[in-house]
Parts: structure tokens; C-alpha cells; sequence
């Protein structure tokens, strides 16, 4: 073999959320995008904020174009790295500097970047299920290797005693992803302050760090308060993945940051690591223009209204029709035990119907799919009566 046969198997085979979202957009070709409804991808469906595009056409309006799209330093513009540490120590009371943010092309670099910073060959990597599917190959592609934490099945928090026996002497670092990609759980301030105490515990047994990765691509959209606990304020070796892929509505943009905490022992070396893992992968520069849009509007956040009307319509006419699923308190996917126990059939059963929803098989949960609700109100509405007619065929 010639060339990389894991990334030949890897650009081969999409993910089945790609799979499936392509199908969607030939079959809305040939029976027209109405009649079509396509809850596969994460896609929001929120505008950026006011303050995002109006600062975006003023930016090409007023500043020099030289320096609106020429490279930054490596790991970003200065005064963008303080906007951000600035905005974090406002609001979760924590010690940032802006040596401690690297701009990144988004969560995928984020987690890429920071995985390759601290892990070696044969590391593992504990992920909680269900997880974003992609977290596997970011892992491996750092050399390490995934370890599956299960949930509770009754409200798909963390199994506490289950994530214990996970760790060993081999364990590097623990991906969190809260609010969660496919589920919508926002993780409880009770079971963040155990998994760090168990963290802790570990570290000390195994004389080592074991770095806890938070993955918050989700963090703004919560819906009725639900606060969602800052893992720096929880243990000191965390990393922060941000995106604002979601959280202003900017997916196709590329830009967010990695946060080092500085209250960890080893932070500098951490963060050197991370500039040397984005210099390894090529992720250096995250999009300039961006960079200043960000700068400028570090504290804007996306209407989450929609999304939760959304939630509210599916959630409660799903289960009032019988299916069985988890509120969500956060992101926009509604996490619904399938109808019978393979997920895929399930789906291919949905899809007869034009309705595109996903499998959890390859997020780490089993009979199980996951519907994005971040679509219009009026394609949910139009919905409900396939998912009444899907129902009763199981009936
Ligand atoms: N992490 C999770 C949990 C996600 O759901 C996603 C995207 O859907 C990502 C990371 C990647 O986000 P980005 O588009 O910012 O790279």
C-alpha cells in the first residue's frame, strides 16, 4: 500500500451522519426539499447574532485589508487570545492570560490539537457515551487509544462506578462533552464534582496527571437557567475546546480556541505542547477575519428561543405519541429509544417515511437515534403526523 490506509478506509467510508445527510439532499432533489425532513445534521438554524454581521461588514468597510486577512501569529492575534481570557475570568472567576488561549479552526481542531499535545503512543483516552462519533478518530490519529465510559440508562449522566474502573495506570486524559452531543444532557454539578474527585484520586494513586478535556461546542445553548458547571472551577488539569461553531451560529467560519488552565501545575509546558501539536497538524492561524469579529464580540450570543420552542413542540408530541426519550436541557438534539433494538433499522424504517434521523450505534450507545432539532419550527410541525405514523406501525 502506497498510501495511508486508515485515512484511504477513513475518506472511503463517511460518517453515517454525512451518509445520511447526502442522501437528504439527492432525495430533496428528486421529490422537492419540502417534502423531505432532514433532522441529521447539527447545523444551526439560528442567524449569528446582530452584533456578528454588523461588526463583520463594518470590519471590511473601515480596517486595512492587509491586516484583516493576513496571518496572525501562530496561536492568534494578542488583543483577540485577550478578549478571550478576559471574558472567561469574567465570567467563571478563574485566572486566565492570553498565553493561555490558542486560536483554533473550531472544536475538531480544538480536540485534535490539545489530544496531540498531551497524548502518547498507547495512551488512553476515556470518552463518555454517547459521544461525538468523531472523537475516536481525533484519538487515534494522536496515537492513543479510546476507552468507552457507559451512562445511566434512566437519565444518561455519567455511571460513576463504571467511569472508576475505566482508568488506569495507562489513562492520559478524559473527553467531557456537556451540553452533549447526541443526548442534550447538560452533566449536573453533582456528577462533575465526583468525576473530578475521581480524577484526583487516580492522579495520586497513579502518581501522574490525567487531563480532563472539556468539549464545549454547546456551553450558551441551554434552555431555563440550566447552568452549566466551568471544569476549571472543578479540577485544575482541564483543558477547555471552544467553538463558535453553535454558540454564534459561525459552523462554516472555522473558529474557536483552546483554553490551558493556568491553575495547572504544568500549564506552560501544556500550552507549548498545544503550539507545537497545532504547528504539527498544520492548524496555525486560526481565520484572521474571524479572529477580530471574535475580538469584538466575544460576549454576543445566538437567540436560543427557537431552539427551545423546537424542543418543546418534538419533545412533547413524541412522547405524548408514545416514543421514549430524554429531555434535553442543552444543544439540539433530542437523544429517542428507537423502536426496536437495532437502531439502524429503525432508521431505514424513518427514512421510507422522509424522515432522516440518525443511529447512535457509532456514538457508543446502542438502540438508540438522535433527531436535530435545530431545523425551522414549521418542518417539525409537518413532521409529527410521519412520527405518529411510524409509531403505530410498531403498535
Ligand atoms: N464536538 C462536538 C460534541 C460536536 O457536536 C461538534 C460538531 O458538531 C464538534 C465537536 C466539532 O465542532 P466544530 O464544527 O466547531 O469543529
Amino acid at each position: 500500500m502506497e498510501i495511508n490506509e486508515k485515512a484511504l478506509g477513513l475518506g472511503s467510508k463517511r460518517s453515517v451522519i454525512r451518509e445520511i445527510f447526502e442522501y437528504g439532499n439527492k432525495r430533496k432533489a428528486e421529490i422537492g426539499a419540502e417534502n423531505v425532513f432532514d433532522f441529521s445534521i447539527g447545523n444551526p438554524s439560528v442567524e449569528p447574532p446582530k452584533a456578528v454581521t454588523q461588526t463583520l461588514k463594518e470590519l471590511l468597510k473601515s480596517e486595512n485589508p492587509m491586516l484583516l486577512h493576513g496571518y496572525t501569529s501562530a496561536q492568534g492575534d494578542y488583543g483577540t487570545r485577550k478578549a478571550v481570557s478576559d471574558s472567561i475570568n469574567k465570567r467563571f472567576g478563574v485566572c486566565l492570560t492570553p498565553d493561555n488561549i490558542y486560536m483554533t479552526c473550531g472544536a475538531a481542531a480544538s480536540l485534535s490539537i490539545s489530544l496531540k499535545a498531551v497524548l502518547n503512543a498507547g495512551d488512553e483516552c476515556v470518552v463518555f457515551a454517547p459521544f461525538f462519533t468523531e472523537y475516536t478518530v481525533f484519538i487515534e490519529n494522536a496515537g492513543g487509544k479510546v476507552v468507552v465510559a457507559l451512562p445511566r440508562e434512566k437519565d444518561f449522566q455519567i455511571d460513576l462506578r463504571d467511569f472508576k474502573s475505566k482508568i488506569n495506570e495507562n489513562t492520559r486524559a478524559v473527553i467531557l462533552n456537556s451540553p452533549n452531543n447526541p443526548s442534550g444532557v447538560v452533566y449536573s454539578a453533582n456528577t462533575v464534582r465526583r468525576v473530578c474527585e475521581i480524577l484526583k484520586e487516580k492522579e495520586n494513586e497513579y502518581g501522574k496527571t490525567i487531563y480532563l478535556i472539556a468539549d464545549e461546542p454547546y456551553r450558551e445553548l441551554v434552555y431555563n437557567g440550566v447552568k452549566v458547571p466551568y471544569l476549571m472551577n472543578y479540577y485544575d488539569d482541564t483543558i477547555v475546546c471552544y467553538s463558535y461553531s453553535k454558540t454564534l451560529s459561525l459552523p462554516g467560519e472555522r473558529i474557536g480556541y483552546i483554553a490551558v488552565n493556568s491553575a495547572m501545575k504544568d500549564n506552560k509546558n501544556v500550552y507549548l505542547a498545544v503550539c507545537g501539536a497545532g504547528r504539527m497538524l498544520g492548524y496555525i492561524c486560526a481565520p484572521s477575519l474571524f479572529q477580530q469579529v471574535i475580538k469584538r464580540c466575544v460576549d454576543a450570543k445566538v437567540n436560543v428561543k427557537p431552539y427551545k420552542e423546537n424542543r418543546d413542540l418534538l419533545y412533547n408530541a413524541l412522547t405524548e405519541y408514545g416514543y421514549d426519550c430524554v429531555k434535553p436541557d442543552g444543544a439540539f438534539y433530542l437523544f429517542v429509544k428507537a423502536l426496536e433494538s437495532d437502531a439502524v433499522k429503525f432508521c431505514k424504517k424513518a427514512m421510507d417515511k422522509d424522515l432522516l434521523i440518525v443511529p447512535c450505534d457509532d456514538f457508543g450507545v446502542q438502540g438508540y437515534v438522535r433527531i436535530a432539532y435545530c431545523v425551522s419550527t414549521d418542518q417539525i410541525t409537518r413532521s409529527l403526523p410521519k412520527f405518529k405514523e411510524l409509531i403505530q406501525e410498531y403498535k
